[in-house]
């Protein structure tokens, strides 16, 4: 074995066998993949073999079609097609809001009738079918047949690769780089390690000091002998049935039934055993009876079907059931490429293509915000809450999940530290990031915490709608106050901060103390990777404000572009020692000085400014910025004295009509506004300029990442624009989620990229991308929403107080 290597792959699963495959692809052969097993024994030995290119993410479409065409094109694959069935009304009305974002991310697919999927499928039940799609490309593959091959393709290119060799410890210089790997058979050079370790991964992490949360959770399949006089053909569609939590595949003329129970079982939580290799655990009938009675709903001809065998085997499932990909902060060199939460075989062609352009190009070529390793930070570092949200997320991989609902396990994590007025009021709360967070209030009601609820009002109008209206009245005529402490807050200090935000940062941060500055941070392409404020508390003291779940990566973007040329550079994550409380609203200012003998006037704390004031002997940041777009302030508190100041401010605001609202409103107060939501709005592939953002923008500064890309781009023209569109017929309420497609001339244009309803201007609103010869006020397109095809204008980007000057009064 080589003892020296540009780059080591830890895993000789399908993912790992694949990074290398695309890595020596691109001309990096200097690579050796160490696998503690055989090549394919870990997970990858267990796998169904089903892949599709369904997604609604355009990143996860991405990976699959690509992985599909790759196994295809080495005749690993057998397209036999599949369909998956909606089984309710709800899960059809679902399926078309899914095929309407597919369609607006490139594939081609359509509903069909229960008819047309009879006709594609004849062995199912008419019972309960509502319609289908149906995807001829689709189909299954062998498991271990594709790892293997595809290892034995890299071997041929180059890659070394090193079975029965166990990865025992990472070393790592003083400086935290990664400097070589330990295994079994002595130690390897190297600046470069991928942990493609499954469900190991976590142990590999900390190795080099680093947590991830993944966790093995069990997955059962089935395998049925075919029933005489109904054998299934070998060209026999997968067939994928949410409602019934199955999916199936044809083998040897019977079938192989896989499913998402609802009360999946997690095991070795904190840690897989190093000795469990491929091994099948016992399967546990009881659990899966269940799903073999959702499958027999679906072919009744099943219950005459003898087992074969059920194989039971952990995955390794991630708190969202996404991916964590790319490269870790505080370890410098060592990337991430596991937590596949069933992705697997569908994801990792694309997976290794991206990962091997990633690390030779040093930029991801896709938006992978959503699949950063870094995304979790150290919030989900208690094993048990960590495997509680994995477990609830994979028990939604296939039962249906309405944008409204919340997580209802694992609850309540984490609360602010004005909990129990909220409780008072009638708060009721949503989960974000560990969080208990208001969605709005029903006063007078007793206080609770959302979960399924939509399936009590399904695709309709919410409930909540009219509180929403009240919530929004207040905040736009009289005041409002929000629990806003879910924001994650990072002090950066010391000589070094100010470099290093003014090479991360779109804008000039070089503003006087007291500035609070709306900006952006950038990849070399110019797109963008994160949205937020930075606040200039002293000369070398700055805090960096940004949204509740953005906090892992921001954090560790900034760790990661620390560099000690600039100087000393401290960065603290202090979401947990401040809250946050939003007071906004024409009447802010009246209760602000009511409580405060600070001067709060315009002169003295205008517009973007923050300023520290005394509030009953509390030093709290006040930070004139609104998300609403009205008058008030952020205000920062230490924990502790953030109850008294919540009483004092409740008081104070009494005599003006003063509301409290919570999240849900803010989105419809920031779409008036024309306020971007990152994720949705803006994302890794769009750029400020393209976003409407290039008043952030400050070329003339001497460098910062992006910077050259957005030169380039100004000078050739935007191509593209966000804009603000509302509904043409009628101001009553339409339900818009966000990714619907958007068409011209009878064909896919764009997607919804985020929209609602604005209560003030009585408008559905919705931004999308759109070409600059088509971005032109009063043109028309199709919107294609859950409700059915609705017709929207194009309109002034800024629909309420364009000018902002209520934000300044
Ligand atoms: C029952 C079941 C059914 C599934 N069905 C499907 C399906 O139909 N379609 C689909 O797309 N996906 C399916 N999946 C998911 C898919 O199998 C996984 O997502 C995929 O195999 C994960 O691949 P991996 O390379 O990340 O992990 P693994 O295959 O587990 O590879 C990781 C490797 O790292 C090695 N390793 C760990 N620690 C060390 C160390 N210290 N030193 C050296 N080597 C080490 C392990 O031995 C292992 O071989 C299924 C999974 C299960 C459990």
């Amino acid at each position: 074995m080589k003892d020296q290597a540009q780059i080591v792959i830890i895993g000789g699963g399908i993912v790992g066998v694949q990074i290398a495959y695309h890595l020596a692809k691109l001309g990096r052969t200097d690579i050796v993949l160490l696998e503690k097993g055989e090549i394919a024994s870990g997970e990858s030995s267990h796998a169904a073999g089903l892949v599709t290119q369904f997604a609604t993410s355009q990143t996860m479409l991405r990976f699959r079609m690509y992985s599909i065409e790759l196994y295809s094109e080495l005749g690993l694959f057998n397209h036999v097609g599949s369909i998956r069935v909606a089984s309710s009304r709800e899960q059809l009305k679902e399926l078309e809001r899914s095929v309407s974002r597919a369609k607006a991310l490139g594939l081609e697919v359509d509903v069909i009738s229960p008819e047309e999927a009879l006709k594609v499928m004849p062995q199912i039940s008419k019972k309960d079918l509502y319609g289908a799609i149906y995807l001829p490309r689709d189909g299954q593959l062998d498991p271990y047949t594709t790892t293997t091959t595809v290892a034995h393709l890299a071997r041929e290119m180059g890659v070394e690769v090193g079975t029965d060799t166990m990865v025992t410890g990472i070393e790592l210089s003083p400086k935290g780089e990664v400097t070589g790997v330990i295994t079994s058979r002595g130690t390897i050079k190297t600046e470069i390690v991928i942990n493609a370790a499954g469900m190991w991964a976590p142990r590999i992490a900390a190795m080099a000091g680093l947590y991830v949360p993944t966790t093995p959770v069990d997955h059962q399949h089935i395998a049925l002998r075919a029933v005489s006089g109904n054998e299934f053909p070998e060209n026999t569609p997968c067939l994928r049935d949410p409602d019934n939590l199955v999916y199936m595949r044809q083998e040897q003329g019977g079938l192989v039934i896989g499913g998402y129970e609802p009360n999946p079982l997690a095991r070795w939580i904190d840690g897989a055993p190093w000795e469990h290799g491929g091994r099948s655990l016992p399967g546990d009938y009881d659990r899966f009876e269940m799903l073999l009675e959702g499958a027999i709903r679906r072919i009744p001809f099943l219950d005459q079907a003898g087992i074969i065998t059920l194989v039971c085997h952990p995955g390794a499932y991630t708190p969202d059931c996404q991916p964590m990909l790319g490269p870790m902060a505080g370890a410098r060199g060592f990337w991430m490429a596991a937590g596949m939460s069933l992705n697997g075989y569908g994801g990792a062609g694309g997976i290794g293509k991206l990962m091997a352009e990633w690390i030779v190009e040093g930029e991801s070529p896709w938006d992978i915000y959503a699949y950063r390793a870094t995304r979790f930070g150290n919030y989900y570092n208690d094993p048990v809450y960590a495997a509680e949200r994995t477990r609830e997320s994979v028990k939604y991989y296939y039962r249906l999940k309405f944008p409204h609902d919340e997580p209802e396990w694992a609850r309540p994590h984490r609360v602010s530290p004005v909990h129990y007025r909220l409780l008072e009021l009638g708060a009721v709360f949503g989960e974000k990031f560990g969080w208990e967070r208001v969605n709005y209030f029903e006063p007078g009601k007793p206080s609770r915490r959302m979960g399924e609820d939509q399936r009590q009002w399904g695709w309709a109008k919410p409930p909540f709608f009219d509180r929403l209206r009240e919530e929004h009245k207040a905040t736009r005529e009289r005041v409002t106050l929000f629990d806003l402490t879910s924001f994650g807050k990072i002090e950066v200090s010391g000589n070094g901060a100010l470099p290093l935000l003014q090479r991360l940062t779109d804008s000039d941060i070089n503003k006087p103390v007291g500035s609070a500055i709306y900006t952006q941070f950038l990849n070399t392409r110019g797109g963008i990777e994160s949205d937020l404020t930075v606040t200039r508390l002293g000369e070398d003291y700055f805090w960096v404000i940004t949204g509740s779940g953005f906090i892992g990566n921001d954090l560790a973007r900034l760790q990661m572009y620390a560099d000690e040329k600039d100087g000393e550079v401290s960065i603290r994550d202090i979401t947990q020692e401040y809250a946050c409380l939003a007071l906004w609203g024409p009447k802010a200012r009246l209760v602000l000085q009511k409580i405060t003998n600070d001067d709060i006037s315009n002169e003295a704390h205008p517009y973007l400014t923050t300023k520290p004031i005394n509030i009953n002997g509390a030093k709290v940041y006040a930070q004139r910025v609104s998300y609403a777009g009205e008058l008030g302030w952020e205000l920062y508190i230490p924990n502790n004295r953030a109850p008294i100041v919540w009483d004092l401010l409740m008081n104070a605001g009494r005599e003006f009509g003063m509301e409290v609202g919570g999240y849900k409103v803010l989105d419809s107060l920031r779409l008036e506004k024309g306020y971007r939501y990152y994720t949705a709005d803006i994302t890794q592939l769009d750029t400020p300029y393209e976003g409407g953002l290039g008043f952030c923008v400050h070329l003339d500064k001497d460098d910062f990442i992006g910077r050259e890309a957005l030169l380039k781009k100004k000078q050739e023209g935007p191509t593209r624009k966000l804009c603000t569109l509302v509904l043409a017929d009628g101001d009553e309420f339409t339900q818009i989620y966000g990714g619907e497609a958007v068409y011209h001339e009878g064909k896919v244009l764009t997607r919804v990229r985020s929209g609602g309803y604005g209560y003030t201007v009585k408008k559905n609103i919705l931004y999308a991308y759109l070409p600059v010869d088509l971005a032109k006020q009063g043109n028309r397109f199709t919107i294609d929403l859950i409700e059915g095809r609705r017709e929207a204008d194009v309109t002034a980007s800024v629909l309420f107080d364009p000018k902002g000057e209520r934000l300044r009064a």
